[in-house]
């Protein structure tokens, strides 16, 4: 089967063509069927913002390796102890592309995003065909067709977001970065009553996606200190919720700024794995009380993520369309950052 495969290490931008970073599809052989495994035929997989860096390696993995974790798709056999959820043949599902095993420490003490097996069935999405264990499946609610489908796993991570912001109705908050989980976080921050909501985001279109979805102030961080404009907008005390999702080292650094006394920072994107930011802590942390976190993964968060997914408004999100045999040409798109979110389709399906 077609598969996109990271075939040499590197950034994908270095400028230097020896160094760069290649992906190409290749053919791979399908994987087995096991007895409380899902074999389902890939539809879409979108491109995120995390794949660009494991074609750099962060993960350290030998090439070549496959890419791939925002899947969506039809069930094409099950094995004959998949019999768990109710899946049948022909279902239209997307899933957790973690397997968390239920047996280590970490599983069993309420810590999945720890799991130190759930790599066991991490296998590549843009793939015409992928398997799963039974418990990674989640079937698409009715009217979530299967092209908004594979944003089941970003809007897992926007579940698990709000999880960690300790968010009550009418607090204040912004949010850092308007890529495809900052969007989907502002329309989920929205529905638990967020009140001055601000989105920080340099590119226009971005910004006024922002408001369509419910912000009531943006910022550009390119033409405006982020500190001075933070502070006319809300009640000058700063926000009581501040959401980092850009991931960007220029960016990150502002926010403990515009965070209020006792609130709550959560550094929720992927970031260079060598940038260390300098941090107060003595304003910060002991006289301001600010509560710092991130996140890495989304347990817990698929079902709930489910029952959202009909609310979000995903239109802007699957409007650029690539065929998997142009998965190249798709990864360059992206880079541009011209677009919202890439689908890569895998098959081509007669249902939607
Ligand atoms: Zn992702
Ligand atoms: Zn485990």
């Amino acid at each position: 089967m077609k598969s996109v495969t990271v075939v040499k290490v590197g950034s994908l931008r270095d400028a230097d063509p020896a160094k760069r970073g290649k992906i190409e599809v290749r053919d791979i052989p399908e994987q087995q069927l096991g007895d409380e495994d899902v074999k389902i035929k890939v539809a879409y997989c979108s491109i995120c913002g995390s794949d660009p860096h494991l074609v750099e390696n962060i993960f350290g993995w030998e090439t070549p390796f496959g890419l791939g974790h925002e899947v969506s798709g039809v069930v094409d056999a099950l094995g004959p102890k998949a019999v768990k959820r109710g899946l049948k043949a022909g279902d239209r599902v997307a899933g957790n592309f973690l397997k968390f095993c239920g047996t280590c420490y970490y599983c069993q003490n309420g810590q999945q995003q720890f799991c130190e097996n759930a790599d066991e069935y991490n296998r590549p999405g843009m793939s015409e065909s992928i398997v799963w264990h039974e418990s990674q499946v989640y079937k698409l609610p009715d009217g979530v067709s299967l092209k908004s489908g594979c944003l089941l796993e970003p809007i897992s991570i926007a579940v698990r977001m709000m999880d960690k912001v300790g968010m009550s109705l009418g607090r204040r908050v912004a949010i850092c970065g308007g890529g495809p989980i900052g969007l989907l976080g502002l329309q989920s921050i929205k529905m638990m009553g967020a009140t001055s909501l601000t989105m920080i985001e340099p590119l226009e279109n971005r910004r006024n996606m922002a408001l369509a979805y419910g912000a009531d102030y943006v910022i550009d961080p390119a033409a405006d200190n982020v500190v001075k404009a933070s502070a006319s907008i809300p009640s000058g005390r700063g926000y009581d919720v501040v959401i980092d999702c850009s991931g960007s080292p220029k960016a990150v650094r502002d926010l403990p700024q515009i965070t209020a006394k006792g609130g709550g920072l959560v550094y929720a994107a992927m970031y260079p794995n060598d940038y260390e930011m300098p941090l107060n802590l003595y304003k910060y942390c002991y006289f301001n009380e600010i509560s710092i976190t991130g996140l890495y993964v989304a347990p817990y968060a698929f079902p709930r993520a489910v029952q959202i997914m009909p609310r979000m408004k995903l239109d802007e999100f699957t409007g650029a369309i690539f065929d998997i045999d142009d998965a190249e040409a798709a990864f360059a798109e992206h880079l541009t950052g011209n677009r919202l979110k890439i689908l890569i389709r895998c098959n081509k399906l007669d249902i939607e």
